[in-house]
């Protein structure tokens, strides 16, 4: 980068007119400080050289960024002479535009503040200017420390501190607030960081599109190389670019307690310079010993059906349900089992794609897949040659991981017909679904009833875990709680002061509430919104729940209850709270349910003829067969879960 010193114009005078992003050199794209971009064009700001700290300011046609919003403050600076001036885009934007192109100091910049920035004072300019500066500083120092050791091709693709520690910072918190995927949701200038938390999905931050791609860099560039100490190595194929498809995997100790696994998955779009990261988080200080299933919080009649594994030495156990629904962690803990009630005298090996989370004592063989790049490319370790190999291997039991087509099918089958335990999950709504999915998996009808060969299938959702602290209790069905509460209206809600992003402040503050008091109040009480914010809020909530028909809602909890064969007065049916200091945002984790299936002669010879309608209808009366839905009523009467999320995963609750 030296090199381009001299012969880089010094003056905005004699910059190239650059008109997209992609369009930037390489060095600039990576190396330099970007304020803000549209469609149609954008300034960034680059150093130049390193010792010397030299801008040189890249822009568009003044006409473009008139078009941008008008409220938005381009900021103008005379380092030299330490001054600096507010100016409004819309009228004088052009002038400025014109002075700096007149002018041969090269110490003349323009600084464009995007969305991040809400300048008020001039003291406040100065104290952004000094905090950039002194950042700008110690990134060169950075900079030049790293320089020292590593080619200009790594300089480039490397992540600055300053955004390893955002990318950590985000996802200790995420961690901390029991975040099940970490998003970044980049658009043409501003991102959104948004988490899933017990499967809410809420934004969380805005920064710029810069800082977004930064923190990509980051993750895939720095955290998969395992630099820092004690960090170890993961899986990345080439460089960083936000917008192509990537995947790849990371593990990160983030100070002394958060050891996590992510597998990251880079979505670019393919039309825009918008794009997507997503993290699914895995928590690596979680124990690898067997779980109960009643500590699980799956219900009575699941888990009496579950004692079936526990005598289980052959044939197929499958879990099945949707994307999210934990059928992989439910799997594990199904080994995990096997492994600890046979006091670790079976030989279990596991064909993941790729292998998801460490499991003691179990043998995992990580498979090349024809998609994706984040497992080995080698064809050795195909799924067809890790399973032949693992028919020699004295195995006693195989888990499959997710049967997707007609290897995995075929393979699991083999392990099955062989007299092993098998193991797998399938991507259906329902268990019964599991026979008619194998059969388009190019499996004959009379193998997959043939006795024996599955003997269980379970499945599930996983549904938000309502907090005990401050759940509400039901009072009668003419007095349920409205659909959408306080917490939805303000989770996009942008004040009318400005438009930061106040969800860390919401957070708090429904862990500082008290009981029976409005989340709105409480905001209001700490100064974050003020009375117009309130009263937006609450004319909002009113819109939201417009047309939910309360009164029928209401109708079908009470049948619900009618339902449950239980006393009503050892009911305790709940809503989702207000939020409290033991929870967020009223829950406190995710409760499964779930239906199980164990076939039987008669079940299987209707399957056999084709006959599914009949099958489930024999399950459900011959076999003791309790949906899914009916499961959750259970959940729904003990007051773990809130009747309205069970209605938005599952089927509508029983009419009245
Ligand atoms: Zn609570």
């Amino acid at each position: 980068m030296e090199s381009r010193n001299n012969g880089t114009p010094r003056s905005t005078r004699n910059s190239k007119l650059i008109t997209r992003r992609s369009e930037l050199p390489m060095d600039i794209r990576f190396a330099g400080e970007f304020y803000g971009e549209s469609d149609e064009g954008f300034i960034a700001e680059h150093v130049l050289t390193k010792k010397e700290r030299e801008f040189m300011f890249i822009f568009s046609d003044a006409s473009v960024l008139e078009a941008n919003n008008p409220e938005l403050h381009i900021l103008v600076f005379l380092e030299e002479q330490n001054q600096t001036v507010p100016l409004p885009a819309k009228n004088k934007l052009r002038s400025i535009i014109k002075y700096l192109r007149q002018t041969d100091d090269s110490n003349v910049g323009i600084n464009y503040s995007g969305n991040i920035l809400s300048y008020s004072s001039e003291s406040s300019i100065k104290e952004e200017l000094k905090k950039r500066l002194s950042e700008r500083e110690k990134s060169i120092s950075d900079d030049l420390a790293a320089s020292k050791d590593t080619s200009r091709e790594a300089e480039n693709h490397k992540a600055g501190k300053r955004y390893i520690t955002m990318a950590e910072d985000y996802l200790k918190e995420a961690m901390e607030l029991g975040a099940s995927d970490f998003h970044i949701e980049a658009e043409e200038s501003k991102a959104y960081v948004r988490l899933r938390i017990h499967k809410q999905l809420i934004d969380i931050d805005e920064i710029t599109h810069h800082d977004a791609s930064q923190i990509g860099l980051a993750f895939y560039s720095e955290f998969t190389r395992g630099r820092g100490e004690g960090q170890v190595k993961g899986i990345a194929e080439g460089t960083y670019n936000e917008s192509s498809l990537l995947d790849a995997e990371f593990s990160r100790k983030i100070g002394g307690n958060i050891s996590l696994k992510a597998r990251m998955v880079n979505i670019g779009l393919n039309h825009s310079s918008a794009f997507n990261i997503v993290l699914r988080l895995i928590d690596k200080t979680k124990t690898s010993e067997a779980i109960p299933f009643e500590k699980l919080n799956f219900s009575r009649n699941v888990c009496r059906k579950l004692r079936i594994l526990e005598t289980a030495s052959k044939g197929a156990i499958l879990v099945v349900g949707v994307t999210g629904s934990g059928k992989s962690t439910t799997l594990q803990n199904m080994v995990q089992h096997e492994r600890d009630r046979t006091g670790n005298t079976r030989k279990i090996y596991t064909i993941e794609q790729p292998v998801e989370s460490k499991i003691d004592r179990v043998i995992q063989i990580n498979a090349a897949g024809d998609e994706g790049k984040d497992v080995p490319a080698d064809k050795n370790f195909s799924f067809d040659n890790i399973n032949r190999s693992l028919m020699r291997g004295d195995p006693d039991s195989i888990m499959y991981g997710e049967i997707r087509d007609a290897i995995t099918a075929k393979a699991m089958q083999k392990g099955a017909d062989s007299g092993h335990l098998v193991y797998g999950t399938m991507h259906v709504k329902s268990a019964i679904e599991a026979y008619p999915r194998l059969e388009s998996f190019g499996l004959s009808r009379e193998n997959i009833a043939r006795n024996g060969f599955i003997v269980l299938v379970m499945c599930l959702h996983l549904l938000p875990r309502l907090c005990p602290h401050c759940s509400i209790p039901y009072r009668g069905k003419h007095s349920v709680p409205e659909r959408y509460s306080e917490f939805d209206a303000i989770a996009n809600y942008r004040k009318k002061s400005d438009s930061r992003n106040i969800m860390r402040e919401v957070i708090a503050a429904q862990k500082s509430i008290q009981p029976g008091m409005s989340l709105l109040r409480e905001l209001q009480r700490k100064g974050v919104i003020d009375s117009r914010d309130v009263y937006d809020l609450q004319q909002k909530i009113k819109i939201m729940n417009e047309g939910s028909e309360s009164a029928a809602f209401g109708d079908r909890v009470e049948s619900v209850i009618r339902s449950s064969m239980m006393p009503r007065e050892d009911t305790n049916v709940r809503f989702k709270g207000p939020g409290c200091k033991e929870c967020f945002n009223g829950t406190v984790g995710v409760a499964p349910v779930a239906e199980v299936l164990i076939p039987d002669d008669s079940f299987l010879s209707f399957v056999r003829e084709g006959r599914l309608d009949r099958a489930e209808l024999y399950w459900k009366s011959n076999l003791e067969g309790i949906t899914i839905t009916q499961d959750s009523y259970e959940k729904i009467v003990s007051g773990m879960i809130d009747p309205r999320d069970a209605e938005a995963e599952l089927p509508e609750l029983l009419g009245s």
